[in-house]
C-alpha cells in the first residue's frame, strides 16, 4: 500500500480527495495493483529494502507536492538505491520541489559502482573522507548527502528532519539499543514521518511504539510517527529557519555574500544581494589570486575536520567556476610544507590512523615533492591533490551566475541600520531611505556585521561574537623580475606562500598584522614578504622591493579561527537564562543569519559556509556533523560567556 494511503487508512479508510489520490505517481501509476502488491510482500517478507523498486514507489507516492522531501536511506548499493530515487523523481510530474537522499554506509568508500549514476557523476565523485558529501543534480533540487559512517554516529550527528526512513538493517545489540535507535528515529522525525522496514531490520516493535510510532496494522514493516505529545524542546537553532516568502536579503557582495545567494538559490530560495560598491568583491576579497586547500592535524579536531570539508566543496565550486565561468585558477594540487619536518613515516602514519584517502592528502618525500612541483623541496610535505588557487573576484562572480535568475544585485547600496520592524528587517541607508525589508536577513558584510548588530544588543553585553581585524598585504613581482627564482608548477604554502606564475606575475605573501589600519601597501611589507619567500622555497632571489607591487586586505578573524555561520543569538534573551550548555539551547533573532569571520580562509571556505547558512534558513539538511556544527555556530560565543558568568558567580 503506497505510503500516503498507509496513513490515510489508520485513520479510517477515508476517501481521499482525487487531487491526493496515491495514483498521482506515473511510477505507481505504470504497475499493475496486483503486482504492485506481490513486491510489496516480497519486500516484508524478506527485506523491506532489498527491494528497492517498491519502497521508491511508494516514496514518489508520498512526496506528492511537497516543498521539500528528505529521505534517510541505510543502505548504498554501490549507488543503485539513490539511482532509483533520483529516476522516479525525474519521472513524476508531481514529485516534490526538493528531493534530499541521505545516505548512511560505510560502503559509500568503495565508491559508485552503478553504471548510469557513476557516468553522469564523472570525476565529481569525492575522495570520501569521514565526513558528509553532498552532491547536486537538477541545479540542487535533488541532493544526495553521503554519510561515510557507522549508523549510530549518523543517527547522532544529522542536523535534518526525516519524512521518510528506509531501513535494511538490524538495530544492533539488545533491546536497549533497539530502544536508543527507535527513539534516535524518533529525534529526527515530524509527526507523520513514514518508516519502511521489515520483520529482519529496524528496532523491534515494542522499541518503535514506546518512541511514538504507529505500525500499519497488514505490514509488520511500515510505520508512521504518531506522537501522542510533542517534546518541550529548549529554544533551538532551528527555530530560527525563516518563512519561504520574500527574498532574503544578503548584506555584502564578497565571496560569503554571493556564495550564499548561490547556495539558497540551490535550496530553492530567492535573494537580493546588497553590496555598498559598485561591483562584486572590491574588498578583502579583491585580491588577484588566492588559494584553497585542506589541512591536516593529528588529533583531527574542529579546524581540521571544517578545513576538510570546505576544501572538498571548494574543489568542486573552483572546477565548476573554472570550466563554465571563465574564471582564472587551478585545481592541479597544492604542496603545504609543515614548521616542523615530523618525517615522513610519521606523516604517512597520521593519515593512516585518521583514515584520509590519498584523492584528499598524501605526504610526500621530498624528493616525491620537488618532482611534483619543478622546484627544489628539502622537506617531506604534504599534497593535496584537488587544492589550488583561483582569482576570489571570479570565484564570487560565479557563484552569482550559478544562483541565475534566483537572485537580484544591488550594487552601490550602503546599508547604514538593521532595525526589526512590525513587517520584517529593515535595512536603510545614512540618509534612513528605506533600503529593502524582508522577514530574513544574512550578514555577510565581514566585520561590518557587528556595526549592524551593536543597536539590536544590551548596553553592556559583549558582542554577539568576537571579531579581530588582521591587515594583509600580498605582494606581486613581474616573472621577468623575480630575481632568477625557480617558480613552482603549483602552489606552496607554509609559513607564506608562493603562486606559480599568472600572466606573467608571481605572487607572494602575506603579511598579518593586528590593530593596524593602514591601507597603503609598504615597502617594508614586501620586505617581510620576501623574507618569507626565501625561508619557503629555501631560494634568495635578487629582487627590489621596491618594484615590488601589492595589495592590502583585512581579514576577520574569531578568537578560535572559524567562522561565524548561521541564525544570529538573540543575546538579550540569553542573558535571562540560567542554563545554556550548548548553541541548539540559544534563543535567536527570528530571521537574522550570519555567515562571515572568515579570517584568512575565505576561500576555502566560502561554499561550504554558504551551504550551513541556507540550511539554517530552509531547514534543508545540515551538509556538516552537528558536532562539528557547534564550532561553527553563530552562537558559540554566547554559550561560552555564559559559562564564564557561571564560573565567575558560583
Ligand atoms: C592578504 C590576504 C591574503 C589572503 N589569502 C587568502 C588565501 O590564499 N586563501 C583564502 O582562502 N583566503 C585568503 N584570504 C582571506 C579571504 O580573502 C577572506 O576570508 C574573504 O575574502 C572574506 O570574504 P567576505 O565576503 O567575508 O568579506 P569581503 O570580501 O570583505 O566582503 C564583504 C562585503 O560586504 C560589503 N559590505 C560591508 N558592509 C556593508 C554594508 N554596510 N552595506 C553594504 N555592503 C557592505 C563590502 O563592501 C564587501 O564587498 C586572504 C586575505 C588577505 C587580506
Amino acid at each position: 500500500m503506497p505510503a500516503r494511503c498507509l496513513a490515510q487508512h489508520e485513520r479510517g479508510g477515508a476517501r481521499l480527495p482525487r487531487s491526493d489520490r496515491c495514483t498521482r505517481s506515473p511510477v505507481v501509476m505504470a504497475e499493475c495493483p496486483r503486482r504492485r502488491r506481490h513486491r510489496m510482500t516480497d519486500a516484508v517478507a524478506s527485506d523491506a529494502t532489498g527491494s528497492p523498486g517498491a519502497f521508491v514507489a511508494e516514496l514518489s507516492s508520498a512526496w506528492t507536492g511537497r516543498p521539500r522531501f528528505v529521505v534517510l536511506d541505510d543502505c548504498f548499493d554501490g549507488g543503485s538505491r539513490f539511482l532509483q530515487c533520483l529516476q522516479a523523481w525525474r519521472a513524476d510530474p508531481h514529485r516534490c520541489t526538493q528531493l534530499h537522499v541521505i545516505t548512511v554506509s560505510t560502503d559509500v568508500a568503495s565508491g559508485c559502482t552503478a553504471p548510469a549514476l557513476a557516468q553522469e557523476i564523472g570525476s565529481t565523485w569525492p575522495p570520501i573522507t569521514p565526513n558528509p558529501h553532498r552532491l547536486s543534480f537538477e541545479g540542487g533540487q535533488v541532493q544526495w548527502l553521503l554519510m561515510p559512517m557507522a549508523w549510530r554516529d549518523a543517527l547522532r550527528e544529522l542536523a535534518t528532519t526525516v519524512d521518510a526512513f528506509v531501513l535494511s538493517h538490524r538495530a544492533a545489540g539488545d533491546a536497549s539499543a533497539s530502544r536508543r535507535e527507535a527513539k534516535a528515529l524518533a529525534r529526527l522525525a515530524r509527526a507523520d514521518s513514514l518508516v519502511w522496514c521489515s520483520a529482519a531490520s529496524g528496532p523491534d516493535a515494542s522499541a518503535m511504539r514506546s518512541a511514538g510510532f504507529v505500525q500499519a496494522h497488514d505490514h509488520a514493516g511500515r510505520w508512521r510517527h504518531a506522537p501522542s505529545f510533542v517534546p518541550r524542546h529548549g529554544p533551538s537553532r532551528r527555530a530560527a529557519q525563516s518563512p519561504d516568502s520574500a527574498p532574503v536579503l544578503v548584506i555584502g557582495g564578497g565571496l560569503a555574500g554571493c556564495a550564499v545567494a548561490w547556495a539558497l538559490a540551490e535550496q530553492g530560495r530567492d535573494s537580493v544581494v546588497v553590496e555598498r560598491h559598485q561591483a562584486l568583491a572590491m574588498e578583502t576579497s579583491g585580491n588577484p589570486a588566492g588559494l584553497f586547500h585542506g589541512t591536516v592535524n593529528p588529533q583531527d579536531g574542529a579546524h581540521a575536520r571544517f578545513n576538510r570539508a570546505a576544501a572538498l566543496e571548494a574543489q568542486r565550486a573552483v572546477a565548476i567556476a573554472l570550466a563554465g565561468h571563465g574564471v582564472q585558477g587551478s585545481v592541479q594540487g597544492l604542496l603545504r610544507l609543515e614548521d616542523q619536518d615530523n618525517g615522513w613515516p610519521a606523516m604517512h602514519d597520521t593519515l593512516q590512523r585518521l583514515g584520509l584517502p590519498p584523492g584528499y592528502v598524501q605526504a610526500l618525500t621530498a624528493q616525491q615533492a620537488s618532482a611534483r612541483c619543478g622546484i627544489a623541496v628539502h622537506h617531506p610535505v604534504w599534497w593535496y591533490p584537488g587544492g589550488g588557487w583561483v582569482q576570489p573576484a571570479g570565484l564570487a562572480r560565479s557563484f552569482i551566475e550559478r544562483a541565475g535568475r534566483r537572485t537580484v544585485l544591488r550594487t552601490g547600496c550602503a546599508v547604514e541600520s538593521l532595525t526589526r520592524e512590525p513587517n520584517g528587517w529593515a535595512l536603510r541607508d545614512a540618509s534612513g531611505r528605506l533600503l529593502a525589508v524582508s522577514d530574513t536577513v544574512v550578514l555577510a558584510n565581514a566585520g561590518d556585521a557587528l556595526r549592524l548588530l551593536r543597536p539590536l544588543m544590551p548596553a553592556a553585553s559583549p558582542e554577539a561574537w568576537p571579531l579581530q581585524k588582521l591587515r594583509g598585504q600580498i605582494s606581486m613581482a613581474l616573472t621577468g623580475e623575480s630575481g632568477a627564482l625557480d617558480l613552482p608548477r603549483v602552489p606552496i604554502t607554509g609559513a607564506g606562500y608562493l603562486l606559480p606564475p599568472i600572466d606573467g606575475m608571481i605572487l607572494f605573501g602575506a603579511t598579518s598584522q593586528a590593530g593596524d589600519d593602514d591601507p597603503t601597501v609598504r615597502d617594508s611589507d614586501h620586505r617581510h614578504n620576501l623574507a618569507q619567500l626565501s625561508r619557503l622555497t629555501g631560494q634568495t632571489p635578487q629582487i627590489n622591493a621596491a618594484r615590488l607591487t601589492g595589495r592590502t586586505g583585512w581579514r576577520w578573524t574569531t578568537d578560535d579561527r572559524l567562522p561565524v555561520l548561521g541564525a544570529v543569538p538573540d543575546v538579550n534573551a540569553a542573558l535571562g537564562l540560567t542554563r545554556l550548555e550548548q548553541p541548539a539551547q540559544v534563543p535567536r533573532a527570528p530571521g537574522l543569519h550570519a555567515c562571515t569571520g572568515f579570517g584568512s580562509r575565505g576561500i576555502t571556505w566560502a561554499a561550504l559556509a554558504a551551504q550551513i547558512t541556507a540550511a539554517s534558513i530552509t531547514g534543508a539538511p545540515m551538509p556538516i556533523e552537528s558536532s562539528l556544527l557547534n564550532s561553527v555556530d553563530a552562537a558559540r560565543f554566547v554559550v561560552r560567556e555564559a559559562a564564564r558568568r557561571a564560573r565567575r558567580n558560583a
